[in-house]
């Protein structure tokens, strides 16, 4: 067992960013787990096109007005108003002085404002087009100097601990539900130990890899929504999950984000026979209308021509060294997969990228649960509406992961005020002697994604997710009888939650007939007329 003030589920961005706002403060003991070994590995990781800040002739007003206008009116403008304030600080702070990020300058020193889709302005800073990894490779260098941040590895959050759910005592289904930490499988010892904190904050991201066709790496598999599901805690817009127009669709190289920047650069997308055909689509924002927009215009042309990919073309947009200067690594995946940009355009098809919804929460992170916090991609602030506006997730982990610190800082208390360790039962693993087979395992998952990709995808209809939700229910079913007599494993734990995430995205979109941003029902009429395909 275990006793911290804060325990921190989740490293990427917001989970980072929460714990070194927290350190400030030498009293606070902050433990922050990550279930991967290498604390690097997350969505942060690979974000590609960089993090929104205020670009040369811009202002919180505009930004906060490009927010609302690609969230299709379901946008908290108050969540938008607040990052497009506080972001640029927070990036500062956090990002440039104590992570000692340095963004792209031109040769005269000046910062490099990239363009993307739906953005006004010139405003996305970036470190070519690996701006995730030099985030992380800032932010888990800085935990690691904190001498109050305990980073662990290779520790898998199971379930939230919450009274009256995990507490012996009778009288406590009268309190409101509280959380007081989690239980979390050793991945190592395999056992599961008791983390005990007086304040929890859940960042453990997205749920992309629920999805046959994804750019998000195996982590992304919906821990965090499913447990806070099973806690009680209220959740939000899931049905909103935002397609990405353009992962690369090369055998062996499937889901590689080709990042919208290079549209932001001239890039044009076209038909295999040579069709610019977004004009079609978006007569004015064409190559560059909101993501909702391009990701359905491709997956119309796919279908009514039966196409296996559309084509992205910077090619002969822009000369082969700034090609090769502006997106090294995009250029060396492609080569990689036998594609060299600078010389051909590049197959792509839609995938699974990010959660728009996830554990309501307010402008400090506070979930409906007491003492239970949710920042970045796992939480749902109101920001990104039915559909994010590109590259403004990252900053959202900042101004949120502070944020929340912010609120822990000043109003939870210290371990001192745990309740005591009896009061908590421990793991009962009595009893439990068969390893799961990972056939099985990787079987499960593989028809979760299929179940989601084909029925709970970027056309849904009543039809479509009725079948999901019945047979995500019949297998929800196996799994928790499978849980329930397996020894624990890492696998296990996230086949059990992929399930319950999968059920709540389902469930979600069936509840919403209406179509908006990136949740689509060809049975319904949408609001946003202008935007249906
Ligand atoms: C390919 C790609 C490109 C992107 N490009 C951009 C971009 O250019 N700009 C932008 O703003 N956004 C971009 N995004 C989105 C953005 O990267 C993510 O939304 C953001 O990084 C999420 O940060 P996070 O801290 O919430 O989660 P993550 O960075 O995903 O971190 C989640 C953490 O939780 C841990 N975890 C998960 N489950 C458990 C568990 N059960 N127990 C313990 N630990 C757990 C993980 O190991 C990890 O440490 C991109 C995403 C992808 C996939």
């Amino acid at each position: 067992m275990l006793q911290t003030d804060v325990l921190i589920i989740g490293c990427g961005i917001a989970g980072a960013t929460a714990a070194l706002r927290l350190a400030r403060n030498p009293e606070r003991q902050i433990t922050i787990i990550t279930r991967e070994p290498d604390p690097h590995e997350s969505n942060t990781r690979y974000a590609q096109g960089g993090i929104v800040a205020h670009g040369a002739d811009d202002d919180a007003e505009l930004l906060a007005a490009d927010i609302l206008a690609a969230g299709a009116g379901a946008s908290s403008p108050k969540a938008a108003r607040l990052l497009a304030e506080e972001g640029p600080l927070r990036l500062n702070e956090v990002l440039v002085e104590i992570a000692g990020i340095e963004f792209d300058r031109g040769a005269g020193g000046q910062l490099m404002w990239g363009q993307e889709a739906a953005h006004s302005r010139r405003r996305i800073l970036h470190v070519g087009d690996g701006t995730g990894e030099a985030i992380m490779r800032g932010l888990i260098a800085a935990l690691r100097r904190a001498p109050n941040v305990t980073l662990t590895t290779n520790a898998t959050a199971v379930d939230l601990i919450t009274f009256p759910h995990h507490s012996r005592d009778p009288l406590a289904a009268y309190q409101p539900i509280t959380c007081h930490g989690a239980y979390v499988f050793d991945r190592d010892g395999r056992t599961v130990h008791r983390y005990l904190a007086a304040a929890t904050v859940l960042a453990t991201g997205g749920l992309g890899r629920l999805y046959l066709n994804t750019t998000n790496p195996p982590g992304a598999r919906g821990d965090g929504p499913a447990m806070a599901h099973r806690a009680g805690a209220r959740i939000v817009n899931a049905e909103y999950v935002q397609f990405h127009p353009t992962a690369l669709a090369a055998p062996g190289a499937e889901g590689f984000l080709i990042s919208e920047a290079v549209r932001g650069e001239g890039g044009l997308l076209l038909s295999p026979d040579g069709r610019a055909f977004m004009a079609d689509y978006a007569p004015k924002w064409k190559d560059l209308a909101p993501r909702d927009v391009v990701a359905r215009a491709i997956h119309h042309e796919m279908e009514k021509h039966s196409y296996s990919h559309v084509l992205l073309d910077i090619a002969s947009r822009l000369p082969a060294e700034t090609i090769r200067a502006r997106f090294p690594n995009i250029h060396a995946a492609c080569l990689k997969a036998g594609i060299d940009i600078t010389h051909e355009p590049i197959p792509v098809v839609p995938a699974a990228h990010y959660s728009c919804g996830g554990v309501a929460v307010d402008e400090w992170g506070r979930s409906s649960i007491e003492n239970l916090y949710a920042v970045g991609e796992v939480s749902c602030t109101g920001l990104h509406g039915a559909n994010r506006l590109a590259s403004t997730s990252l900053l959202e982990g900042l101004v949120w992961g502070h944020r929340a610190a912010q609120h822990i800082e000043l109003s939870v208390g210290q371990a001192g005020s745990l309740p005591s360790p009896d009061r908590v039962p421990s793991w009962d693993e009595s009893g439990l002697v068969a390893d799961a087979d990972p056939a099985l395992i990787q079987g499960d998952m593989q028809t979760i994604q299929n179940i989601m990709w084909h029925y709970v995808g970027l056309v849904r209809s009543a039809d479509r997710l009725s079948r999901a939700i019945r047979e995500l229910r019949h297998l929800q079913n196996e799994i928790e009888t499978f849980y329930r007599t397996t020894r624990l494993s890492d696998g296990l734990i996230g086949l059990r939650n992929a399930v319950e995430a999968a059920l709540i995205v389902a469930q979600a979109a069936r509840h919403n007939r209406q179509s908006r941003g990136c949740h689509y029902r060809q049975d319904s009429v949408s609001v946003e007329g202008d935007r249906l395909i």
